[in-house]
């Protein structure tokens, strides 16, 4: 290939694409790389007897609007994609404690136990904010040194576990504070019609549209070569033909793991690698179901439960995820050992135990996640805020490189997908 494009992109998740959307609204000519047959990586679905079945996020985004990916795709892209707010925050299953819905964030706290209300609302939650930066062990460890209220423990552990999934004691207590900052400031979740593949396609169109370049699926980047101090080509293979060839650009950018960019840096010979960093392991079910399950589109938490820790009905905003008049139901479990299946097996107990109504036979599919792939790249709190490496016109985007500024999730990757292509952007204009 003899065109030098101004970027290459390998990786075509919600990190790449943004990625390429956002510097193709800017004239670049971009060289994007996937190496799946499909686009969107985690952040898609795929249609199964009617069901659109996510291939990792739940058709949620975590401040609808609000956050750093709806005011991207909103107002900087001006894509027409249509996020609706859920109805509220969060619904609350206590066993024999009536039904706690909440629609502004402090109402959060009216799903904790009476006595410990006042307590943490006022006190210790408002010195915790003021003094969160200078705190660097565990959250559990923080609550410890406070509350013996096993309640108080059962409800973060719901938060963390559905939205991070993350038990408190993984989790920095700076980090927490700064995750429940965000959800203070930028409000409930919101899902987009049509779910997270209309986003994915929406964004893919644009660049397109914008006469990105070249768009390769089952193109797997092998190495990038060094010219000096900076990378002039990448290496890349399709998987189809097992031909390899090169892609020259001026600046590269890589939508990948740590553990996949440092295979990366190996091969390629360049002497530097990101930090191990630990990832989340977890799984889910999708359910099919006549009526809805949960009657609301909020997510529903369940802190007595020892996996089970969330659920949401995404049908209940975008019927168009199920065939006509059916909901899909899709739940959330975290895993306590690297026993996979033991741990499946009694979230599934769990979530039949909570909803009697749903039987076995209407699961559609189980899935999990724990290792390398395809999993989060970094648990939350470990993802990095060093978007740019030690080469030059090499950066990083997506789930690793979220800032730890308590941005989770896809709210993170774009956080992060802004600061780099605002570098990019103003080096060419330097
Ligand atoms: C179970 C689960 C539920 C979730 N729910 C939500 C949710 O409801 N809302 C939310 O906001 N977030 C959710 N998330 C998180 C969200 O899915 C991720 O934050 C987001 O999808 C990450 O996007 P990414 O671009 O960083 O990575 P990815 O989606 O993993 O994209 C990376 C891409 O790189 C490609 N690739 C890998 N190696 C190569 C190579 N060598 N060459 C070329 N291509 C390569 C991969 O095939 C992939 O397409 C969830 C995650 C999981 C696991």
């Amino acid at each position: 290939m003899n065109e030098k494009y101004d970027c290459f992109i390998s990786g075509a998740g919600l990190g790449g694409l943004l990625s390429s959307a956002m510097l193709t609204k800017h004239e670049n000519r971009i060289f994007l790389a996937e190496k799946l047959p499909f686009l969107g990586g985690r952040f898609t679905s795929h249609k199964y007897e009617g069901f659109e079945i996510p291939t990792g996020a739940i058709h949620m985004i975590p401040h609808s609007q609000k956050g750093p990916l709806g005011q991207l795709l909103l107002h900087y892209l001006q894509l027409p994609v249509d996020i609706q707010n859920v109805e509220n925050y969060t619904e609350w299953y206590w066993p024999n404690r009536k039904q706690i819905k909440h629609k502004s964030f402090l109402g959060i706290f009216k799903a904790l136990p009476k006595r410990s209300q006042s307590f943490f609302v006022i006190k210790k939650l408002i010195l915790g904010v003021r003094n969160s930066k200078h705190h660097t062990e565990p959250f559990h460890e923080y609550l410890e040194a406070r509350t013996k209220d096993p309640q108080v423990f059962q409800f973060f552990n719901a938060i963390t576990g559905f939205a991070l999934s993350l038990d408190i004691s993984q989790l920095s207590t700076a980090s927490m504070f700064r995750f429940l900052i965000k959800l203070y400031q930028k409000g409930r979740p919101g899902i987009p019609i049509g779910g997270c593949k209309e986003v994915i396609s929406t964004l893919a169109n644009f660049s397109i549209q914008n006469r990105l370049g070249n768009m390769q699926k089952n193109c797997e980047l092998k190495k990038l070569e060094l010219d000096g101090s900076k990378v002039n080509l990448a290496v890349c293979r399709n998987l189809n033909t097992n031909e390899e060839f090169e892609v020259k650009a001026t600046n590269f950018i890589l939508n990948l793991g740590h553990f996949q960019i440092n295979d990366i840096l190996q091969n390629s010979e360049i002497p530097f690698r990101l930090p191990s960093a630990p990832v989340a392991k977890g799984g889910g079910f999708a359910f099919r179901s006549n009526t809805s399950i949960l009657g609301s589109s909020a997510v529903a938490q369940f802190p007595e439960n020892e996996y089970f820790k969330g659920a949401v009905e995404p049908t209940m905003v975008s019927p168009n995820l199920a065939p006509s008049g059916k909901h899909m139901f899709l739940t959330h479990h975290i895993f306590k050992s690297n026993d996979v299946v033991r741990d499946s097996r009694r979230a599934r107990d769990e979530v039949l135990a909570t909803f009697p109504q749903l039987e076995e036979e209407d699961e559609l599919v189980i899935h999990t996640f724990h290792k390398n792939w395809p999993v989060n790249f970094a648990s939350q709190g470990n993802d990095l805020a060093n978007f740019s490496s030690e080469v030059d016109n090499l950066f990083f985007v997506g789930d690793g490189f979220k800032g730890n500024q308590g941005w989770v999730m896809t709210e993170g990757v774009a956080y992060g997908v802004y600061q780099v292509v605002d570098k990019i952007l103003s080096k060419k204009h330097n």
